[in-house]
């Protein structure tokens, strides 16, 4: 679908509000594929504020694919923890390891078939690093998107309206659209209470100053739950000495009040997952490595 007139000025006016406005993020200084890859994950699932520090932290540790590849499981997931959603951290490295071995892959298709890399990440990465001009839709992308341009909330139409917008990008374009199409949604057009009153693109919206919420889908709550235990788990054994703690000393440093059965789960769910191993009533970060 080829953009509108209409679509085109917005496209234009929001380029022209980025430029101006943009919050100036350590990645958004960054255009290689590998350091676009980390801060792309590391903002899934985290807010942005969040993640200034152990971007820098962790791109400091490991500065390219080769480097995290070559890194200790333990020493990745410890520089990750508090993070959260810590299997983000067991892909990353495999993802590194491919690309050092094959290179980056060439397109949106090969990105995808990285560990880890899912349609929106690899999109983001093709368009940030490698200069495809192709729509990213993350949540706030597809929030004013569809404040903006109405239609349907269907995956298909956002991604064919944000391909269109993106598609007359060529050179440094290419990348600043992305952010501040990014930008917008979680500046202006927020989820609560939207800025209509400084909003670039507000002539001809029909969301304005009547903007609905967009629902997201909500994640369980946190407090008391397996994940929070398993997420104090890991926090705990990426500060301790050799990233190793006694069961009973976890236990008791985590603190938490769990019976018998939950917290043998919770540990084999851990260990499943690649995130500890248990050896000799002693656990430790990542997997068992043969040989240990
Ligand atoms: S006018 Fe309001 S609802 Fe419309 S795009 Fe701007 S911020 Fe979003």
């Amino acid at each position: 679908m080829p953009a509108s007139a209409e679509a085109l000025q917005v496209r234009h006016d929001l380029l022209e509000w980025y430029d101006r406005n943009h919050r100036d993020f350590p990645w958004r200084r960054r255009h290689d594929p590998y350091a676009v890859l980390v801060s792309e994950v590391m903002l899934q699932q985290t807010q942005a504020s969040r993640v200034v520090d152990r971007f820098v932290r962790f791109m400091d540790r490991f500065p390219t694919a080769d480097a995290l590849a070559a890194a200790p499981t333990a020493a990745v997931l410890a520089e990750w923890s508090g993070l959260g959603y810590n299997r983000r951290a067991l892909a990353l490295p495999r993802a590194a390891a491919i690309v050092a071995r094959d290179g980056w892959p060439p397109d949106v298709a090969g990105l995808e078939r990285l560990p880890g890399v899912g349609p929106y990440t690899a999109r983001a990465v093709a368009s940030l690093a490698f200069g495809v001009p192709i729509g990213v839709v993350d949540t706030n992308v597809r929030r004013w998107l569809l404040r903006r341009f109405g239609g349907a909330d269907a995956p298909a139409a956002l991604q064919e309206r944000a391909d269109a917008l993106a598609a007359p990008g060529t050179g440094p374009a290419i990348a600043a659209w992305t952010h501040a199409s990014m930008e917008f949604g979680a500046a202006i057009c927020r989820s609560r209470n939207p800025r209509c009153d400084a909003c670039p693109v507000a002539d001809g919206c029909p969301s304005r100053g009547a903007a609905v919420a967009v629902p997201v889908p909500r994640q369980p709550a946190l407090q008391g739950s397996d994940r929070a235990v398993r997420g104090a788990m890991l926090r705990q054994l990426a500060v301790a000495a050799g990233h190793a703690l006694s069961e009973t000393a976890a236990r008791e440093r985590i603190g938490a009040d769990l019976d018998g059965e939950r917290w043998e789960r919770i540990l084999a769910g851990l260990e499943r997952d690649g995130l500890l191993h248990r050896r000799g009533g002693t656990v430790a970060l990542g997997a068992a490595t043969i040989g240990r």
